[in-house]
């Protein structure tokens, strides 16, 4: 980072240069805040016959033989003595240069866990040194880089050696901050985090709660505060189209609905319909329960923007999902004169040149999957991005659907509750309104867990209950390990109950099936000329057929709570008294018994998300599936909550009082990665 805020890229040959952008090391700036994510002792030596054995040590001894053995496998088997024992070093993938380092009569250090093997002391793979009798041990601790393929920790230790000699390690914290945090300053923190000094004991420097720790982690969630309130000043800053009704199409939506809206959907409209009128975009997040009834509320967000003449676009994260949007958007607007276009994948060609067409023309709704935010895919006028299930999609895409218009205001949903840290973090660029209430006269749902050894009454159950005009749905187990075993699964549960039950339509439905097939399939359920639809997870989200009151799902014990939540969400959305039955087989683990327990016994999903998280504690509410990349590298949202709170509050004083300084922090932390943030 220099003082033009160019960065200094890293001075290392092409290929290894290439090699380092993989793992995001891309500038000097880069490389100073790449740290060790642990630390090894190479400063002593241990004689191999007192090598505690399971921990890591360092040995120096004598090569008495190299072989390449080749059973029970190929390997390179390297003997050596010190003055205390013999050492086996067994490697199982080599290459020559490495073979000739092991020469008879050289010295060698190496670093790694001592085992006891077939003859006596052994390391796999250790880490090794040629090196003669004279060759001073090294006086710091060594740190272990988090590398890739090709790239040796010796390189990096090399490299970073010098960016830190070199580079720029200017402090961009503005003093009475540090000062009232109490935090060290940055240059000592980052030359004592990759250099420890000689006699730093190794628990000290793996305590994340050391204050150079603490003042790089303070640094990454500034960062990335200062980035998320960056984008919020900017969005402020931009324009976005003013959409107020111009005519009465949302009222007439509502005159046609078979019901009236419920309180907290009257709210969340309000809300959301003042923001649109705002010059500036919309960025709003509407939580709520599967089954609040989230649908109707875009819809008529995407009557106002219709109305003032502007484009709505629609896009789900599955098509099944999508196509169902499309039918109850078109089944509500079409007869109010709104034409409303289908983007999917699986759309063939000419039916596609269609549908671009028309959206490019000005389509006023275009409901869709993925294929919405593809290359090719043009808006004529979009004025508002709705995105459903807003959790299923990666940061990268909700902002290419953003980029599709000049500056749409943008409406995202989800029945999946965020959790606290995260609202502040990820998310606190996200104004967010919650459905806290469900639509009325649902009868609550029945969850009854039963053994597998009674699936026999279940499938009595079901033909019962179809006997009455209900459907049901039968989802199969999942089967992480292997979709092929999975989708065996799926065949021969609907082969199973088509001969149980004789008479009944049984359909089936799984994500091998092509997009058409799979829609024809909905369609025929949706329609009611399918009694019993044995599904994979593919049904998990979203679909909406009210005439639908069971869900059966087999070995229930291997979901997780939110899918089952979802799942069960499947049902109970007619007037009909609903039930969902859990088969579970025996014997239960602990974690899956807790699931268990909770999904019975809970049917609130904020409940539920919250007992979740309990059990599995913050981590996979934010993958790196949802978040696009892991942007937090050091700190952790939950441990370091105090520093979140902090980051805050100076983040909002530095872009006001100190914009350089919050511009080279930036500059530091994220580079170019600071645009994913903003979606
Ligand atoms: P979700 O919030 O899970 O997306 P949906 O929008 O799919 O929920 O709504 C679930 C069902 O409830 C749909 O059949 C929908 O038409 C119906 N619904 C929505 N709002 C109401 C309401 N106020 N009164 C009665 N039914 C409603
Ligand atoms: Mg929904």
């Amino acid at each position: 980072m220099s003082a033009s805020g160019a960065a200094v890229p890293i001075r290392a040959p092409e290929a290894l240069r290439k090699k380092l952008a993989k793992i995001g090391l891309h500038s000097e700036a880069d490389l100073l805040v790449h740290l060790p994510l642990r630390y090894e002792d190479e400063t002593r030596l241990t004689p191999v016959a007192r090598a505690p054995w399971g921990e890591a040590v360092q040995v120096e001894v004598v090569v008495s033989s190299c072989e390449v053995q080749f059973r029970p496998r190929r390997q390179m088997v390297v003997r050596a003595l010190d003055d205390s024992g013999e050492l086996t070093m067994r490697f199982f993938s080599f290459y020559p240069s490495q073979q000739a380092v092991f020469a008879v009569g050289a010295r060698v250090r190496a670093f790694g866990e001592v085992r006891s093997g077939f003859f006596g002391a052994e390391m796999v793979h250790p880490r090794f040194r040629k090196v003669d009798a004279e060759t001073p041990l090294p006086t710091e601790m060594t740190p272990v880089y988090p590398s890739t393929a090709g790239v040796a920790n010796s390189a990096l230790q090399k490299l970073i050696g010098k960016a830190l000699a070199v580079g720029d390690l200017a402090e961009t914290l503005p003093d009475e901050v540090r000062q009232s945090l109490k935090l060290p300053g940055l240059a000592r923190s980052l030359r004592f985090l990759h250099q420890p000094p000689p006699g730093t004991d190794l628990d000290t420097l793996h305590a994340r709660n050391h204050p150079a720790w603490r003042r790089v982690k303070f640094d990454e969630v500034l960062a990335q505060q200062l980035s998320l309130r960056r984008a919020y000043l900017a969005r402020r800053e931009q324009g976005a189209p003013v959409l107020v009704a111009r005519d009465d199409l949302g009222a007439r939506l509502l005159d046609q609905l078979p019901f009236g809206l419920t309180g907290a959907q009257l709210r969340a409209m309000a809300e959301i319909a003042d923001d649109l009128a705002q010059p500036y975009p919309m960025q709003r997040l509407l939580q709520g329960d599967v089954g609040a009834g989230k649908t109707i509320v875009a819809a008529l967000a995407a009557c106002q923007a219709i109305s003032a003449g502007w484009q709505a676009a629609f896009m789900a994260p599955t098509e099944i999902l999508a196509e169902q949007h499309y039918l109850k958007l078109k089944d509500w607007l079409a007869p109010l004169g709104v034409e409303v276009a289908w983007l999917s994948g699986s759309l063939k060609s000419k039916a596609k040149r269609e549908q671009l067409a028309a959206t490019a023309a000005g389509a006023q709704l275009v409901v869709g999957t993925h294929a919405l935010i593809q290359d090719g895919v043009d808006f004529a006028r979009l004025g508002l991005a709705i995105v459903d299930e807003q959790h299923r999609f990666g940061v990268a895409q909700r902002l290419a659907l953003r980029k599709k218009g000049g500056n749409p205001h943008q409406l995202m949903m989800s029945a999946t509750p965020i959790p606290r840290t995260l609202a502040m973090s990820y998310y606190a660029d996200l104004d967010v309104t919650v459905l806290d209430e469900l639509p009325p006269g649902r009868t609550p749902i029945k969850t009854r867990l039963v053994a597998d050894s009674r699936r026999d009454d279940v499938v009595g159950f079901v033909r019962k209950l179809v006997e009455e005009g209900r459907q049901a749905y039968w989802v199969c187990p999942l089967i992480e390990e292997s979709e092929a075993l999975q989708l065996q699964t799926a065949q021969d549960t609907y082969e199973t109950l088509l001969a149980d039950l004789p008479g009944l339509t049984v359909g089936l439905v799984h994500g091998r099936l092509k997009a058409d097939e799979k829609q024809a399939v909905m369609a025929a359920f949706a329609a009611g000329e399918i009694d019993v639809l044995v599904a994979t997870t593919v049904i998990e989200v979203g679909v909406d057929v009210p005439n639908a009151s069971l869900m059966v799902i087999e070995h229930a014990e291997r979901f997780g709570l939110s899918q089952l939540h979802q799942l069960r969400g499947r049902v109970g959305r007619g007037q009909y008294e609903s039930s969902c039955v859990l088969i579970y087989a025996g014997p239960l683990g602990e974690i899956a018994r807790q699931r268990l327990k909770i999904i019975f016994e809970n049917t609130d999903g904020f409940e539920i998300a919250r007992q979740d998280l309990q059990i599995r504690g913050p981590g996979e509410f934010v993958g790196a599936r949802q978040s696009g990349v892991p942007l937090l590298r050091y700190a952790d949202l939950e441990l370091d909550a105090d520093l979140v709170e902090m980051a805050r509050t100076v983040a909002e004083e530095m872009l006001a009082r100190h914009p350089q300084l919050a511009e080279r922090h930036l500059e530091r932390w994220l580079g170019s990665r600071e645009e994913l943030l903003k979606a």
